[in-house]
């Protein structure tokens, strides 16, 4: 099966790349973006000095350092704001644009943790829907392995409860 969900922490996760749930300066934050930084030490933040930020829905390429992952795609998702104010294909900007560095990189395996779907505030069942979306489509046209990482409980329970096929 391509598309795995497991519950775990993504600094861990031994793959191509990982991507970050980052902020539009891509100089670092909480949550996942704040552990991935940690984990990969300060060089990480110095070539992220260098991109000049990120939009919302776009991501950028970077090393992974001390991560076991090779490269980190960072990618900025939206803060949810009703639901009528472009998240959704914002959200799904990201997934595409991060499978579009993927691609071009040669990248064959990636992990992404639940982009939005904590202190930007998205629902976390629609988040889920459209990340396994948008991986799934991806996995119809590539050889890849696809991980998507759920940190807390809630949202791993929401997942099973929906996509057990994927589910380890
Ligand atoms: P955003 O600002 O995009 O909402 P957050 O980092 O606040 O980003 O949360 C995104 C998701 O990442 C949340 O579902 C959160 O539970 C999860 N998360 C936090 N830390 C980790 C981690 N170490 N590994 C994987 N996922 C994580």
């Amino acid at each position: 099966m391509p598309l795995h969900i497991i519950r775990s922490d993504i600094t861990k996760i031994e793959c191509d790349a990982i991507v970050n749930a980052a902020n539009n300066t891509l100089l670092g934050g909480g949550g996942v973006d704040g552990a991935i930084h940690r984990a990969a030490g300060r060089r990480l933040l110095e070539e992220c000095k260098t991109l000049g930020g990120c939009n919302t829905g776009e991501a950028k390429l970077t090393g992974g350092y001390d991560l076991p992952a090779k490269y980190v795609i960072h990618t900025v998702g939206p803060v949810w704001r009703g639901g009528n104010n472009g998240e959704e294909s914002l959200l799904r900007a990201c997934y595409i644009n991060s499978f579009k560095i993927a691609k071009e990189q040669g990248i064959k395996s990636i992990a992404f943790p639940l982009i939005s779907a904590g202190v930007y505030g998205y629902p976390k069942k629609a988040a889920i829907d459209i990340a396994v979306g948008e991986i799934e489509r991806f996995l119809e046209g590539q050889d890849a392995m696809v991980y998507l990482v759920l940190f807390d409980l809630e949202a791993y329970e929401i997942a099973g409860s929906l996509y057990a096929k994927y589910c380890d």
